[in-house]
């Protein structure tokens, strides 16, 4: 039986709707209705399953401005930001809609026959995503798993399911079967993991933090079933003295602060070479108070609240005063789940602002000596996912960059995701990639079929 769950604006704290919340039997009943919308859809010629993801495409990107609507109310993300979002669920499925006619497989030379690949859809896919960016992690599940011939049962962070629930909305509408795509929003610890330990799903995307994603692992072990995580991370933004100070500085807030930093690739740690450090501060400080926090609705905002009180209380734990504070940006006060960016010095190697991932605007920054000990720190830490080289020296940004052991890393730039490149995390940051062209290949198994010829000298 489902329990309703109250949503909340986290702009103003105050819940406006409620969704139901699917127990362990709706969980199971939406795993055997999209195992019989899977056999259909495998069964489809490839054009015509392209077509229809083309026609979702379309049907969410006719839809942008309701769904970017949904997420400033249901996330607090700058409107700015909703619809960039909304448009890369768009481009996603346009992209991926180029797959189902494109996973070709290989003959292999072989004697006494023909020796052929296919790539067989798995079946059933679970993709359970995180909170922070609702409807764009969703996309890169289900996108790819659906142009693979899969069935998707997405479940959406309890704090967040409006847009998936409008998504698997617009994928009926726009003709995709009926089971096809749907969303059971719910408990993690009931739907999430009745999901992951039900023997009809083939695959389990998750994306969350690392401790849920190591639990999702160990009970898809007990099926031997494969998963791809996208985890949590502690990402570095080294800063060269030969790099450009001013284009360094005025990007760091963005790099960390986007999305009111609940962001997996937030560059959580600035690492700026000693003799620059005053000079990169300076630069810093009025680039962090010039960051517009303020009401979502509004165009030109480039931060909105946090997600929840309770996730407030515990960015809030950060700034306990054990780290100093070398200066804080601005926030609305009243209600809502604001929090100012703040950017700390932290004056122990071991401070936990250094090795925790805060997942709220906070930063801290820290000095080093030389390339060697850039790369040291920017490894010192469990996670690997992604991070930003400043430097003005082509041979450093190529050193550093192969040094550094994250799996998304940009140069001069601190832009993670390209849906045209695979993104994904080294060490506790995950395993798998995701987007790129090879991402419906994860959603396959690779069949090996000899076809004797009945060849005498074989
Ligand atoms: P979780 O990892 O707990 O949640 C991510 C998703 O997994 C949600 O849909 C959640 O459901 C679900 N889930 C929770 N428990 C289980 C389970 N046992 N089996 C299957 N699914 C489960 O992250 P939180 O939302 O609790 O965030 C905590 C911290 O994790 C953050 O503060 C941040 O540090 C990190 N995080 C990192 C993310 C990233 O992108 N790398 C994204 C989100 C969080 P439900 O919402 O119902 O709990």
């Amino acid at each position: 039986m489902s329990t309703a769950f109250a949503i909340v604006d986290p702009a103003t704290g105050e819940a406006f709707t409620e969704v139901g919340m699917a127990d362990r039997g709706e969980v199971d009943a939406a795993v055997r209705r999209a195992a019989r919308a899977q056999e259909g859809w495998a069964a489809l010629a490839p054009a015509d399953r392209a077509r229809l993801l083309r026609r979702f495409a379309a049907a969410v990107d006719a839809a942008g401005e309701e769904l970017a609507a949904l997420e400033v109310r249901n996330s607090g993300h700058p409107i700015d930001s909703a619809r960039w979002e909304a448009g890369h669920v768009r481009d996603v499925l346009e992209y991926y809609s180029g797959s189902p006619e494109r996973l070709i497989g290989q003959q292999i030379p072989v004697a006494g026959g023909i020796d052929v690949t296919f790539h067989e859809p798995l079946g059933v896919v679970g993709v359970i995503v995180p909170w922070n960016f609702p409807m764009t992690i969703a996309a890169w599940g289900f996108a790819p798993a659906l142009a693979a011939g899969n069935a998707v049962v997405l479940k959406p962070a309890e704090w967040t399911p409006l847009t998936a629930l409008r998504l698997a909305e617009l994928a009926l509408e726009a003709g995709l079967p009926d089971g096809l795509l749907q969303v059971v929003p719910g408990r993690g610890d009931e739907a999430g993991e009745a999901l992951v330990r039900h023997p009809d799903v083939a695959k389990v995307v998750f994306t969350g933090s690392t401790r849920t994603g190591s639990r999702v692992m160990a009970l898809a072990a007990e099926q031997v079933k494969p998963v791809t995580l996208e985890l949590g991370g502690k990402s570095a933004n080294l800063v060269f003295a030969d790099a450009d100070l001013d284009a360094a500085a005025a990007a760091a807030p963005g790099a960390v602060f986007d999305n009111a930093g609940q962001d997996c690739c937030a560059r959580s740690r600035i690492l700026v070479e000693r003799s620059v450090l005053d000079a990169f501060l300076e630069r810093l400080e009025p680039a962090v108070a010039a960051w517009r926090v303020g009401d979502p609705r509004e165009t030109g905002v480039q931060m909105g609240p946090l997600v929840s009180a309770e996730h407030r209380e515990r960015v809030a734990g950060f700034l306990d005063g054990s780290t100093p504070v070398a200066f804080r940006g601005q926030a609305p006060t009243g209600p809502g789940f604001w929090f100012a960016p703040a950017v700390l010095l932290p004056d122990r190697a071991d401070d936990r602002i250094l090795t925790d991932e805060v997942f709220g605007p906070v930063v801290a920054v820290q000095a080093f000596d030389g390339e060697a000990e850039g790369v040291r720190l920017a490894n010192a830490t469990a996670y690997g996912l992604s991070g930003s080289i400043w430097t003005r020296d082509l041979g450093r940004g190529l050193r550093v960059s192969r040094a550094v052991r994250a799996g998304a890393l940009s140069v001069n730039s601190n832009s993670s995701v390209r849906f045209t490149a695979p993104f994904g995390g080294m060490k506790r940051s995950g395993i798998g990639r995701e987007l790129g062209p090879d991402a419906p290949l994860a959603f396959t198994d690779t069949k090996n079929v000899f076809y004797a010829t009945g060849d005498p000298a074989a």
